[in-house]
């Protein structure tokens, strides 16, 4: 049984003021609520100490947005996964479709960080998704095959129990545009044989793959409702916490 994993990605958004506010919000709706899905916030890094101290009174959880792949050192600008552990989180987001395409992360770069998280205990959430010219020329297949070999290249059996992989189609990513619950099943689907492939079908159905592209209160449970997809990666509607906390409700109300 996969447990839910919703986790809202802020981007370059909520600085600590508007992020303490918004975690807190958040908390206090886990405070009156009960959920078995697991809960993490992606904040912006210079806002994970304040997210993380409203996130202590309750089960919701903090991650960061990226990592780099060596310990310490001249990498001016860059953050450690022992500074990401220091600070409370147990998840990382690695490989967004942001970082590929405007920091030019290469899938061997996506490859030493999800491996590098993996040794030091984060929990990668390793994003891949096809554009929108690979779709429609039918390679999204292909492409999405390329990147999840290449990411995990490396990785464990044993170490994939701290996996989660999201698909995200960068062409459903705030773009308001969604792919069909037929579409995300189809690749999460395809993921899922890729990973037994790999290593074997008791890892492949442990490891979580959530889908990521303009998930709302509105979309969510015909995309939650999909035998192989077991969360959400979730940008825009992360920031609010309505929104945010409806989608963690209709997860709870999805028996698979
Ligand atoms: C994301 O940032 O990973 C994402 C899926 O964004 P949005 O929900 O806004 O499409």
């Amino acid at each position: 049984m996969r447990k839910f994993l919703i986790a809202g990605n802020w981007k370059m958004n909520a600085g600590p003021v508007e992020a303490k506010n918004l975690a807190g919000e958040i908390n206090s709706w886990a405070k009156d609520n009960s959920f078995k899905s697991e809960v993490v916030i992606c904040p912006p890094y210079v806002s994970i100490p304040f997210v993380a101290k409203e996130f202590r009174s309750t089960e919701c959880k903090v991650g960061a947005q990226n990592v780099h792949n060596q310990d310490n050192g001249a990498y001016t600008g860059e953050i450690s996964t022992s500074m990401l552990k220091e600070l409370e989180c147990e998840f990382v987001i690695v490989g967004h479709s942001e970082r590929r395409e405007y920091f030019e992360e290469s899938d061997e770069l996506i490859s030493k960080k999800t491996l590098k998280s993996l040794t030091d205990g984060l929990k990668p959430i390793v994003c891949v998704g096809e554009k929108l010219d690979e779709r429609k020329s039918n390679s999204h297949k292909k492409v999405v095959k390329y990147q999840v070999e290449a990411a995990l290249n490396g990785v464990s059996a044993k170490q994939a129990e701290n996996l989660v992989i999201a698909y995200e189609p960068v062409w459903a990513i705030g773009t308001g545009e969604t792919a069909t619950p037929e579409q995300a099943q189809e690749m999460h689907h395809f993921i899922r044989s890729l990973l037994e492939e790999k290593w074997n079908k008791g890892v492949s159905d442990s490891v979580r793959i959530l889908y990521g592209g303009s998930m709302k209160p509105g979309n969510a449970k015909e995309l939650l409702s999909q035998p192989d997809v077991d969360g959400g990666l979730i940008g825009g509607a992360s920031l609010d916490s309505g929104s945010f906390t409806e989608i963690i409700s209709i997860s709870e109300s999805i028996s698979k």
